[in-house]
């Protein structure tokens, strides 16, 4: 591979979300990237055609252009990938805990060499910003697999007292958000506790999670110890529903999660469920405002908003309220939306036509409803699916746009006077994922910790995300945790009955 130079410093975005620049890659980094006419299923350590016979087409969401097809799985092909799974599993759980770690390190260095492929897939098949995928999405897969893969050998150091069990054969059902990151942050703490895995991405993302069974080919990661089926939601009712599986884990939205919960009732599976979100940001008039603002913009404009830990509803002091709107608006005038394989863009496509369709209505109630919409006059591609910055002032607590998740780059803004009136608006949803808190004052951060019903509570930051660092939600956010140690507790099967908890 070419060695590319660092951007210049005066042509580095000001936007910029992630970390430190890896690589510049350019249009044609497209060159690099080879994606097949046709992607079969992964099973059994080969790709294999679909017994369905059918093949449905995931398109790029900035040009709508197919990018290829990709095989659907039927439940005979559901079946043969929990039959591989169910084949693998004695001798990868009676791997030492050293030599499983030893496969999740390989994964991670050749995730880390391939790593400009990976990025330059995922921005075409999802639609989001190269800067992201090069210094967010894909350095935090490597990173999950690197962290895990020092947990494989050091489980009983976790659980002290007991023998940590794999629960058996893993099924795992990911959204389109994050798809190679999602994939990492299921797989690596899976195969570190000696579980086997079935894994589905969603629909319209598949081509890093196939990429990725490339990688598990070069490390020689036994065959079925992961297998991939894409496919629609049909796809992953099939594989929840599969008696041969032991524990399900699902990321995606509330409605299909209770869907599963239904489902899985009295089955005997294990389940955790990564739901939906709509979190609070506040800001308090000591905040140190011009980062407050910085960190406001990344909290919802980070991934066209598709992100279900978003800081979607900002709550402001009411004495600053003005003053933080107009620095908003002015920032958000300076956010670069359009080609995501540009390196200085900060937003790029929205994932897909119904995704559009859903953020749209949402806007369109808010203005019905009585708030006021501010959108960044930017100039949009005419090709694709996109959606301008936008961000709504005056909004109430009762109004849709406060209340149910957009899962796009819309930003409510409402206000507070008092601390608990801030606990109180904060904690008026159904969800409970994330939250964040911009103060000066250290005892103020402490005591709204403590009284914010959410999993994550972010302080003078918002969206960062680290392997240790357990994350997951409440409420109607689901249960368990991934990453840190109570991520992989979600993969070893305790004595009392502590299922995934
Ligand atoms: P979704 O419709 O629930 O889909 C998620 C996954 O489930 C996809 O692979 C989907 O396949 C599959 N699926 C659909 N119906 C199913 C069924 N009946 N049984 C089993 N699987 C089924 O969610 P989405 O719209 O893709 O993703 C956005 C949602 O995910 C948002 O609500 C967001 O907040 C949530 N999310 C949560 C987290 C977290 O960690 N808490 C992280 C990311 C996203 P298809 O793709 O073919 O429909
Ligand atoms: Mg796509």
């Amino acid at each position: 591979m070419a060695k590319k130079t660092a951007p210049e410093t005066d042509s580095a975005p000001e936007l910029s979300f992630g970390g430190k620049w890896l690589y510049a890659p350019s249009r044609e980094a497209t060159d690099h990237v080879r994606i097949a006419a046709r992607s079969e299923l992964f099973v059994g350590g080969e790709f294999h055609k679909p017994k369905s016979r059918s093949y449905f087409a995931t398109v790029n969401p900035a040009t709508e252009e197919v990018l290829g097809e990709v095989a659907a799985a039927g439940a005979k092909d559901v079946d043969a990938a929990v039959q591989a799974a169910t084949r693998a599993l004695p001798a990868w759980r009676r791997l030492s805990g050293e030599d499983r770690g030893r496969y999740l390190f390989r994964i991670a260095r050749i995730l880390q060499e391939r790593a400009r492929e990976f990025a330059v897939l995922e921005t075409l098949d999802n639609g989001k910003p190269i800067a992201e995928t090069r210094d967010v999405d894909v350095p935090l897969a490597a990173q999950h697999f690197f962290y895990h893969a020092g947990w494989a050998d050091k489980l009983e150091l976790l659980f002290p007292g007991v023998r940590p069990e794999p629960y058996g054969v893993v099924g795992q059902v990911i959204p389109w958000n994050f798809p190679l990151l999602m994939a990492a942050w299921k797989i690596a703490p899976a195969l570190a506790a000696g579980n086997t895995v079935v894994l589905k991405p969603a629909e319209t993302s598949p081509l890093t999670a196939l990429l990725l069974c490339e990688v598990f080919a070069q490390a020689e990661l036994p065959a079925g110890v992961v297998n991939v089926i894409t496919g629609d939601g049909a796809a992953g009712a099939a594989l929840v529903r599969h008696p041969g599986l032991h524990k399900v884990a699902f990321t995606g939205s509330t409605e299909v999660g209770k869907e599963i919960q239904r489902a899985l009732a009295g089955s005997g599976k294990a389940l955790t469920l990564e739901l939906g979100g709509k979190a609070a940001h506040l800001v308090f008039e000591d905040a140190a405002l011009d980062q407050a603002v910085e960190g406001v913009v990344r909290g919802i404009f980070f991934n066209q908003g598709h992100v279900c830990c978003a800081g979607s509803r900002l709550l402001v002091q009411e004495s600053v309220h003005d003053l933080f709107v107009d620095k908003l608006r002015r920032r958000m005038a300076r956010i670069r939306v359009g080609d995501p394989l540009d390196k200085n863009t900060d937003m790029g496509a929205i994932h897909s036509a119904p995704q559009l369709a859903r953020i749209r209505e949402l806007c369109a109630a808010g203005e019905r409803e009585g708030a006021v919409m501010h959108q960044s006059a930017c100039a949009l591609p005419a090709k694709g699916y996109w959606h301008a910055p936008t961000m709504f002032t005056g909004v109430a607590m009762s109004q849709r746009i406060a209340r149910e998740e957009i899962f796009g780059p819309v930003l409510a803004v409402s206000t507070f006077r008092t601390p608990d009136e801030a606990v109180a608006k904060a904690n008026d949803t159904a969800y409970g994922l994330s939250c964040g808190i911009w103060t000066d004052k250290g005892a103020r951060i402490l005591w709204l910790a403590g009284r914010m019903r959410a999993g994550v509570v972010w302080n003078n930051t918002f969206n960062r995300f680290d392997p240790a660092a357990p994350f997951g939600g409440m409420r109607e956010s689901g249960f368990g945790r991934e990453g840190g140690a109570q991520g992989l507790r979600a993969y070893v099967r305790l004595p009392g009955g502590l299922a995934g908890a």
